[in-house]
């Protein structure tokens, strides 16, 4: 193995997941979200592969990601929705990369007016999530008014985004649903052609009712699980592997440690295995002492505090046999064995989003398809 850590993306993987939802959708146009880097995917790749997969939109959060991914070579047919707030330093790389902008007050209207610059626009009702978009329904048709009337502008999308997709038997998607449909239907009544949206990952997985005319899928085009659970039950394929390799094996006798702060003190006599990726490569410390890897498509357990640039596995088990280069999974399968980005999630008590946007710039993103390399 050439480097220390290394996360290989299937591309393959994410045009899979996209064609999955896209059936799921049900006609609906699938908008690709790529924002932080692909969700620690790497971007670009993943856009490509979302492209060919069938999504005909891409959307990221903020300005210098969409003129990133004009600078990558996505032209003009592909439709790039910014979902994300813009500073007054940001509006125009915004409008140079010819993005859709998210709108909803009148003083961002009038930035736009002045600008003189032709933009497509997307009116957002804060329909409960309480984060960017009006609240207020008329607020929200003022705006779009207006849109409409101006001249250089296009009123091209009415969207809204929920808070609580991802939680089975919950009633409050409903009630945004009913906020959503009850300002954005007779809008598009006013104004044909306009696009409604609200779905994201979950919500496309969980209800038709929220697909409209396009969904923005995040999480589950990486073939993470929006719900948490086991990707493989919602047919989803997760396209990232984390992989590291043994750099040193010694010997640990009972009552020696491992690591700052002594937190694992073996009680038999083992065999540690060091692998060299840490919390600086967004291998979180707050797995120490509470996670799982495979070697040998066996799971080991990670034993001490994980530290900037290295961890260490207990690989005493009988028949196990580390030699010195041998790959350690960090995410990913081996033989039967799998760790998913789901079960980091559990461990740290946190999110799969955060896990995959949590891998350092530190690993190189490797990007091949089905195994086969590709050219980027
Ligand atoms: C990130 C984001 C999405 C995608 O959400 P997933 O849960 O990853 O599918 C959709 N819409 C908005 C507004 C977002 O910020």
């Amino acid at each position: 193995m050439a480097v220390r850590a290394l996360a290989r993306v299937n591309l393959a993987a994410i045009e899979r997941n996209v064609a999955r939802l896209a059936r799921d959708a049900q006609g609906a146009a699938v908008c690709a979200v790529v924002k932080a880097d692909g969700y620690g995917h790497g971007m670009v790749g993943a856009a490509r592969a979302a492209l060919r997969g069938g999504a005909t939109w891409l959307a990221v959060a903020t300005a210098l990601e969409a003129r990133d991914l004009r600078a990558a070579g996505f032209g003009d047919d592909v439709p790039i929705l910014i979902l994300g707030a813009l500073s007054d330093e940001e509006l125009p790389i915004a409008l140079d990369a010819g993005a859709d902008l998210a709108v909803w007050t009148i003083e961002m209207v009038q930035a736009l007016v002045a600008s003189g610059r032709p933009v497509r626009v997307h009116v957002k009702l804060d329909s409960g999530l309480g984060r960017l978009g009006t609240r207020d329904p008329e607020q929200a048709d003022a705006v779009a008014e207006a849109v409409a009337a101006a001249e250089h502008l296009q009123l091209a999308g009415a969207w809204t985004h929920f808070a609580t997709a991802d939680e089975r038997g919950d009633a409050f998607m409903g009630e945004q649903l009913a906020r959503f449909k009850a300002w954005a239907e007779p809008l598009r009544a006013r104004h044909p052609g306009l696009l409604l949206h609200a779905a994201n990952s979950a919500a496309t997985l969980r209800d038709p009712a929220t697909h409209f005319d396009l969904v923005r899928a995040g999480v589950a085009i990486y073939g993470l699980d929006p719900f948490g659970e086991d990707p493989a039950a919602r047919e989803l394929e997760p396209a990232l592997e984390l992989v590291s390799y043994v750099a040193a094996v010694k010997a640990c006798a009972a009552e020696q440690s491992a690591g700052y702060g002594r937190r694992f003190v073996a009680g038999r006599d083992t065999l540690l295995a060091t692998a060299p990726i840490g919390y600086g490569d967004g291998y979180r410390r707050g797995l120490s002492n509470h996670a799982e890897a495979l070697l040998h498509g066996r799971r080991i357990p990670l034993v001490g505090t994980v530290s900037m640039d290295n961890v260490t596995f207990d690989v005493g088990a009988a028949g196990l046999g580390p030699r010195l280069g041998d790959d350690i999974v960090l995410i990913g399968a081996q033989g039967g064995e799998r760790v998913t980005a789901e079960d980091l999630a559990r461990w740290l008590g946190t999110i799969n989003y955060e896990v995959t946007c949590g891998i350092s710039a530190r690993v190189p993103r490797v990007h091949h398809r089905d195994g086969e390399a590709v050219e980027e």
